[in-house]
């Protein structure tokens, strides 16, 4: 796995290293800007001191051309002077000056002065002239100063007072042309504005002041003018140039930097001398210009490089804004890895747990490197460890059983080619050896150029569940106990037989077979017993079937078969007939052999039925038909089987209202007759419905509905109530006594009122009760033993007699009867009816009869029709009998008379010797 630390951190040292680089190029842009203010400081420096020389220069040299035209000027007119002198045309020297002074634009007047200060001639008018002696007090000492001095002298600015303006005295001795001797003075007078005309033209920078001064201290002239002119000029030696300038000795040129005692700025002084005269022109401007210029010039880049810094700094700030962003993130990220990280490591325990739980492993294989990867689980799965075997997929594989390793590694052929999942269920051989199953799932991860990368997959050990998953399977589609079809796969089997036999126009029958009185199996012998008999009875049945027809226990006692492509009828009942005839061959179970019928009921398709529904409730009718018709058969379901059904219900209901009168009940009376003299010993009272809609019911149309709908009980009493009574009555009429025997229903006996009733009807008709018996079914007798043996014991100790009906039918053994208080034994009609033609049956009867004479008890046989019966019952020293040889069940009257006739009535003749 990548490190996600260096796509989070990887940023953030460019970021740094961008940040580094800015601050250096800002802190050199910095040196730079210094060092370029320093350079410009210095250039500006050197440009204005070379600008302020030059001007200095200039401003000398100016003043120095000025003089010299004066100087030039002022002895050409001493020579017109001291010609026009020589001409003795003296009054003719004020005109010469006047020309003079017109022609020199610079000049207010021109005057000629004697040695002593006197005026001797002036340009100017007369009044003006002798103004003068007053305006100029000092002029004296400057005309001695200027006869002693060759050349031009420069006087000291005044004001004129007739000029009204500032000016500037240039004087000039004239000398005697023989002697050569001063004699006279000629004094022009400059205009001080004139003078600093000269320097109009220069350019001065701002602050700049251009000026004149003389050796003396005084200040000659100065541009810009001084703000006060009389001040300015007046004094001398107040200026600081001037103090340097004298403490040097008047350089020739050079410069200075001070406090101006003019307007007290810092201020930079260069002066030069004015070549001949004792002038020094000089030059200032404040120091502070320097820095304006200097300003000025570094400004533009000053401006760039701030904005360059400015841009740095921002940049920088910006970059390392955005880092600590970055940085930010990465401490978040980094957090959310650390987070995620233990999470992983949680999940990674919580996972091989789970997979522990769920015997679920994992496996990861790296194509490129070939290396595989097993969990925890994985490892257990295989019953090794990580110690003992180290993954290679060949190997691998090898713990698949060798057929489930063809599929594993189509598997993963497949996947690897097309990505396509696998989730299959194989064998696998762990390293114990031990047979497992496990489900395998797989599927592959692609990476660059649609290359699988990867291949990932889980394991899970699914033995358990294919174990169970294989006996639900079973238990789905099997009867447990016999192994046959459930009825799950029989409704299935049936669907598909019925869509198949619908296709193709072909006919199917369903068998219903029900096995006769199992119950009493169950009740009598326990159901280990049972569960026995139904083993034999499921094998039996599957072995008369062909292999592919199906055989299904549908529960309890109940089979049902399919019989395909057979004609429904004969092919049918052939079959029909095959099942019971090997059902009834006799069963061993507990040591002991049992003979076992079933009932069979038939529909067929179509004709009974197009779906599965009504094919099985005929079948099912059909079934119960055939048990009504008397067990050990079959029969076919015919609508009007149906027909029955629905009679039941309104039997029932016609049945019910029966109950509410009980006067729609009738009992006829068959008598039993003592087979060794033929007379009349007992008499059986048989109940029978009149009911006004059917006409006279018998009672096995009514019996079992009374019994399963509980109406039994009420019907019982009746009859015990009207069987007693009429007994006391033919007692009271006088015929001879026989006991009175009633049907007691097993319900009847179970219930706990039948002994109260039976003393009570005791009580109320006085009887003997010796001359009343009770009849019970063999059936009935065995469902509870231990309850029925209670019971006759009660009945018994009333004093009735007491008769097991039906012998032969269920399946009671002699122990059992040897502990039941009975008095006679009824051998069933089903055995009497064949005998003597069945050997079987015969024998049957034969050992019925014996074991019944070796308990003492009674014997009656039932049903008895022939002569041929009677001789063989006889033979066999049978007690009593009851049939129809002698009489049907008769009305109380008719039985009173058979009573009455009694005597003199006898057995029909005993044809056959035995
Ligand atoms: P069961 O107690 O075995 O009665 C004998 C049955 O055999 C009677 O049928 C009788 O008519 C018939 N039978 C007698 N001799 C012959 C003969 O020679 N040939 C033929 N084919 N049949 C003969 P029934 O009256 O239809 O009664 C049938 C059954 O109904 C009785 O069998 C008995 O179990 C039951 N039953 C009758 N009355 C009552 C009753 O009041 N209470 C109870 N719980 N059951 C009764
Ligand atoms: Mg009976
Ligand atoms: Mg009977």
């Amino acid at each position: 796995m990548a490190n996600p630390m260096a796509t989070t951190g990887s940023p953030a040292k460019p970021a740094r290293s961008i940040a580094f680089a800015f601050g250096l190029l800002a802190a050199a842009l910095v040196i730079f800007a210094s060092f370029y203010g320093a350079y410009a400081w210095n250039s500006v420096q050197l440009e204005k001191m070379a600008e302020l020389r030059n001007l200095t220069d200039m401003a000398a040299r100016s003043s120095s051309l000025f003089l010299r035209r004066y100087a030039q000027v002022l002895p050409l007119l001493a020579e017109k002077v001291l010609a026009a002198e020589e001409r003795q045309r003296g009054n003719e020297i004020p005109a010469l000056l006047r020309r003079y002074q017109r022609a020199q634009p610079d000049l207010a007047r021109i005057d000629l002065f004697a040695p002593d200060g006197a005026s001797v001639a002036s340009s100017a008018e007369p009044a003006s002239v002798a103004a003068r002696e007053w305006s100029d007090p000092d002029r004296r000492e400057a005309i001695a100063e200027t006869l002693s001095k060759p050349g031009l002298v420069v006087g000291r600015p005044r004001y004129g007072l007739f000029l009204h303006a500032w000016i500037v005295p240039l004087r000039m001795r004239v000398l005697d042309p023989a002697s050569g001797a001063p004699i006279a003075v000629l004094s022009a007078v400059a205009l001080l504005d004139e003078l600093d005309s000269l320097w109009r033209g220069l350019q001065l920078p701002a602050h700049g002041l251009i000026g004149l001064i003389r050796d003396d201290g005084y200040p000659v002239a100065r541009l810009p003018p001084p703000p006060d002119p009389k001040s300015y000029y007046a004094v001398a030696g107040r200026s600081f140039l001037w103090r340097h300038l004298r403490s040097r000795d008047f350089p020739g040129s050079g410069e200075l930097r001070d406090l101006s005692a003019v307007d007290g700025l810092d201020r930079i002084y260069t002066y030069q001398r004015v070549p001949d005269y004792p002038l020094t022109a000089f030059f200032t401007i404040p120091h502070a210009a320097f820095w304006a210029a200097w300003r000025h010039r570094v400004q533009v880049p000053f401006a760039l490089f701030a904005l360059a810094l400015a841009g740095l700094i921002f940049a920088a700030i910006w970059i390392s804004r955005e880092q600590a962003a970055r940085e930010h993130e990465r401490d978040l990220a980094e957090a959310a890895l650390n987070n995620r990280e233990s999470e992983l490591k949680r999940q990674t325990a919580l996972l091989a747990q789970t997979q522990h739980a769920a015997h679920i492993g994992g496996w990861e294989l790296d194509i490129a490197s070939n290396h595989l990867y097993w969990t925890e689980e994985t490892y257990r799965i295989h019953e090794t460890t990580a110690e003992e075997f180290k993954p290679v997929v060949e190997q691998a594989i090898e713990f698949y059983a060798p057929q489930s390793r063809g599929p594993i590694r189509a598997a993963i052929e497949t996947a690897a080619r097309t990505g396509e999942p696998w989730d299959i269920e194989l064998e696998l051989i762990t390293a114990r050896g031990q047979r497992i199953w496990v489900r395998a799932t797989g599927s592959a991860e692609f990476g660059a150029g649609d290359r699988p990368a990867k291949l990932s997959g889980s394991l899970q050990d699914v033995t358990e569940r294919r174990r169970a998953d294989e006996r639900i399977r079973r238990l789905a589609h099997y009867d447990e106990l016999t192994g046959l079809a459930n009825r799950n796969l029989f409704n299935y089997h049936l669907s598909r037989t019925l869509s198949h036999a619908e296709r193709y126009g072909r006919q199917f029958s369903v068998l219903f077979i029900d096995l006769d009185r199992f119950k009493n199996i169950n009740d009598t012998l326990g159901h280990d017993v049972g569960d026995a008999v139904l083993r034999v009875i499921g094998r039996r049945l599957s072995e008369t079937m062909r292999a592919a027809d199906i055989v299904a226990r549908l529960g309890g006692d109940e089979f049902v078969v399919i019989a395909e492509e057979v004609s429904p009828d004969e092919g049918t009942a052939e079959i029909a007939r095959k099942l019971l005839a090997r059902i009834e061959q006799p069963v061993p179970a507990q040591g002991q052999e049992f003979i076992l019928t079933a009932s069979v009921g038939i529909s067929t398709f179509p004709t009974d039925g197009r779906d599965m529904q009504t094919l099985i409730k005929h079948a099912d009718i059909a079934m119960y038909r055939a048990k009504d018709r008397g067990k050990n058969t079959f029969e076919f379901y015919s609508s009007h089987l149906n027909a029955d059904n629905v009679e039941r219900l309104s039997l029932e209901s016609d049945l019910k209202r029966a109950m509410v009168e009980m006067d729609q009940f009738v009992l006829h009376y068959q008598p039993k007759v003592a087979v060794a003299d033929g007379r009349i010993v007992g008499v059986e009272a048989l109940v029978r419905w009149a009911s006004p809609d059917r006409g006279l019911v018998p009672p096995y149309k009514f019996i079992s509905l009374a019994e399963e709908t509980g109406l039994i009980g009420a019907i019982g009493e009746w009859v015990l109530n009207t069987a007693s009574h009429q007994a006391l009555a033919w007692r009271n009429a006088g015929l001879p006594a026989v006991r009175m025997a009633m049907n007691i229903s097993a319900r009847q006996l179970y219930s706990d009122e039948l002994v109260e009733q039976t003393r009570r009807v005791l009580a109320e008709t006085g009887l003997d009760p010796d001359t009343l018996e009770l009849e019970i079914t063999e059936t009935a007798m065995m469902q509870n033993m231990e309850q029925m043996s209670a019971r006759l014991t009660q009945l018994k100790a009333l004093g009735l007699h007491i008769a097991i009906d039906d012998f032969g039918t269920g399946y009671s053994s002699l122990s059992y009867l040897r502990r039941l208080p009975i008095d006679s034994l009824k051998v069933d009609r089903s055995f009497v009816m064949d005998v003597p033609g069945d050997p079987d049956d015969a024998t049957i009867t034969r050992a019925i009869i014996a074991l019944a004479h070796s308990l003492r008890l009674e014997v009656v046989a039932e049903g008895v029709e022939t002569v041929a019966q009677l001789s063989f019952l006889r033979d066999l020293h049978c007690d009593q009998i009851q049939g129809y040889i002698f009489s049907k069940p008769v009305s109380a009257a008719d039985l009173e008379d058979l009573l009455r006739r009694d005597s003199g009535l006898a057995l029909p003749p005993v044809q056959s010797a035995a």
